[in-house]
């Protein structure tokens, strides 16, 4: 801890975050320029995150114009613009806060969202959920494993060891899902129906003579492409929840096709 018993060591900087950054902020400060007091030592990530921002959700960072990373020292009278993610404009040019995107797009989710990981794992994303994980070991799933952590926790994301993460914006599971495929860009890497929804296994497709006995009569009739988990033998096959997760999928590839088509709630 700094020590901040000299007020004139103090100084100001004028802050605005922009889209869905203003969620994190106490109401007056939304939308519009405010300037608060930070500490001499303070780095743009300390201030951020005091703000209420956790620093998954940023993306780009400029102070006075130019952009920066986490680590640059706030100075008075500083003009400090905070941006999530954007698909819209080409940033490339400037300086990005986070190194590079993480190898493969795999997830640890939060106790608290139970939906999103059984959608995620049926599009085949390897999402890791417990309803008794408590955040150190999410943290460390996330680090050992190169996770993406996804919660409404805002706490959990502001833990140093967390690099990748999403803050879940949305309530209902559908709409987080969507939330999560348009941040992500996923829409291209879904493999519908590949994973086990309990294990979060790989599924492998089977011969329909070799699970047979294992099938009720009316599935025997009408399913002939079968899929199996060999962590807990399950058998899947293209039944109503199926055609359930393909019309939720469909409904994301066909508005990754076209931005900004429905942008609307
Ligand atoms: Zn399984």
């Amino acid at each position: 801890m700094a020590s901040n018993g000299d007020n004139s060591r103090m100084v100001t900087a004028t802050f605005r975050f922009y889209e869905e950054l203003n969620d994190f902020l106490a109401p007056k400060q939304r939308k519009q320029e405010f300037t608060v007091p930070c500490a001499r030592a303070a780095t743009t990530k300390h201030m951020i995150e005091a703000l209420g921002v956790p620093h998954t959700e940023v993306e780009l960072i400029l102070v006075n114009g130019e952009s920066v990373d986490f680590s640059r020292p706030l100075q008075d009278g500083d003009r400090v613009a905070v941006y999530p993610r954007f698909e819209a404009m080409d940033v490339t040019p400037l300086l990005r806060v986070r190194d590079r995107p993480l190898r493969a797009t795999r997830f640890v989710a939060d106790a608290h969202l139970g939906g999103l990981a059984h959608m995620l794992r049926m599009l085949g994303f390897d999402t890791l959920y417990d309803n008794y994980y408590q955040d150190d070991v999410i943290v460390a799933l996330a680090e050992q494993e190169g996770r993406i952590v996804l919660t409404r926790d805002r706490e959990l994301l502001k833990r140093r060891a967390v690099t990748h993460g999403c803050y879940v914006h949305a309530l209902k599971s559908e709409q987080q899902l969507r939330e999560i495929f348009e941040r992500l860009d996923l829409a291209r890497s879904a493999r519908p129906f590949t994973r086990c929804l309990h294990c979060n296994a790989p599924l492998r497709p089977v011969a329909k003579a070799s699970v047979l006995e294992r099938l009720p009569p009316r599935v025997q009739a009408h399913y002939d492409r079968f899929s199996t988990c060999d962590v807990c033998s399950r058998v899947y096959w293209e039944g109503s929840h199926w055609r359930n997760m393909k019309q939720v999928l469909d409904g994301l590839l066909s508005n990754a096709q076209q931005p900004g088509a429905d942008n609307s709630s």
